[in-house]
């Protein structure tokens, strides 16, 4: 086992803090990756401050990890020291249900790994993520990050990237398609990036004028302040798509009756309230639906990378040192970064 050094969270209220802990050994299919870079999700914030239910301190946050393979188990094939890899949200699911067959391992039947706070498989203890100098992972769990893709901007597509690019896909937005983004935080900027290079015509809802040159900038093609009532009348009844990408609690009714016939929101922000209940006529009317999409599995991680090398599209970045994590979470709860943090692990090993 090897001694590591990261930053954890000791109980809901205590800041982060230098951490020592142990990686499990190297198993024939693992692979041992030094970490370079590590985004800031703000899942990771709701489990440091157990937000969520089911929460083991202390807990080592960070699902969006780029990093250098170091070693390989004897097994592996596909990896080999020195290459560039990424872990997202997932690092184990059981391989033998029919989800993980279907290569949707995120609704692994019989519970996937998360990154942090799971049961690892292999030692049952709980998984430590990438606020961390290094890691274990199952092969199968370890994604190639493309020539071509910067590592640091790169980070946060393993979690807000594969977050918005699975119902996206899974969606079928394509070319001649109108899709509306709400929000434009983390989820939100990449959704906006990512709708754009498929060839959609992007809208981008906001509440905040300020950021509608950011929002062009980026690759929407209008700009929608959501508090204007009259903007938003001029968009009725024409979306094909809308992903919400808002993690506050709001009234869902002003965007269903933004979809033409047909025509799907699917959230992927998850709010600590629940949203009112949306109208059944706003329903009825031109068979709308509302969905939910969760991250995606192995194989679409990879597609994303693959198609972001292609398209030259990563996140929009603030690198940070690891002792600056806890003023990240303050800016970050008053969405004061555009659009997320990246801690430069490096940091760490002078610490
Ligand atoms: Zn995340
Ligand atoms: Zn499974």
């Amino acid at each position: 086992m090897k001694n590591t050094s990261g930053y954890a969270a000791h109980s809901p209220e205590s800041a982060l803090e230098p951490f020592q802990f142990e990686r499990r050994d190297l198993g024939a299919d693992d692979v041992a990756i030094d970490i370079l870079f590590c985004g800031v999700c703000h899942s990771d914030l709701h489990t440091a401050r157990s937000e969520w239910a089911g929460i083991v301190y202390p807990v080592v946050p960070g699902h969006e990890i780029i990093g250098r393979v170091s070693a390989t188990g004897t097994d592996v094939t596909s990896f080999h020291a020195g290459d560039m890899v990424g872990v997202g949200c997932l690092v184990d699911s059981c391989q033998t249900c029919t989800e993980c067959a279907d290569g949707l391992e995120q609704f692994c039947i019989n519970g996937a790994t998360g990154t942090y706070n799971d049961p690892e498989r292999q030692t049952g203890k709980p998984t430590r993520g990438g606020y961390s100098e290094r890691i274990v992972v199952r092969d199968k769990f370890v994604l190639r990050i493309p020539e071509g893709l910067d590592p640091a901007a790169a980070a946060p597509l393993l979690c807000a990237g594969i977050t918005t690019y699975s119902p996206l896909r899974h969606w079928n937005v394509s070319v001649g398609h109108k899709v509306g983004v709400v929000g434009l935080g983390g989820l939100g900027h990449m959704a906006v990036k990512l709708a754009h290079a498929m060839g959609a015509h992007v809208v981008l809802f906001t509440t905040s004028p300020d950021k509608r040159a950011d929002a062009l900038r980026l690759g929407a093609d209008e700009v929608v302040v959501s508090k204007n009532a009259d903007e938003m009348a001029k968009h009725a009844s024409s979306f094909h798509f809308i992903l919400n990408t808002v993690s506050a609690r709001h009234n869902l009714d002003e965007y269903l009756v933004l979809l033409k016939r047909d025509g799907v929101m699917t959230l992927v922000g998850a709010p600590a309230e629940p949203h009112p209940s949306p109208t059944v006529f706003a329903l009825l009317t031109n068979r709308r639906s509302i969905a939910g999409s969760p991250i995606g599995g192995i194989a679409e991680t990879q597609e994303m990378l693959d198609f972001c090398a292609e398209k030259g599209i990563a996140s929009d970045i603030e690198i940070i040192p690891m002792q600056q994590i806890n003023e990240a979470y303050e800016r970050m709860l008053k969405g004061d970064v555009r659009y997320r943090f990246v801690i430069d692990i490096s940091s760490l090993r002078s610490d």
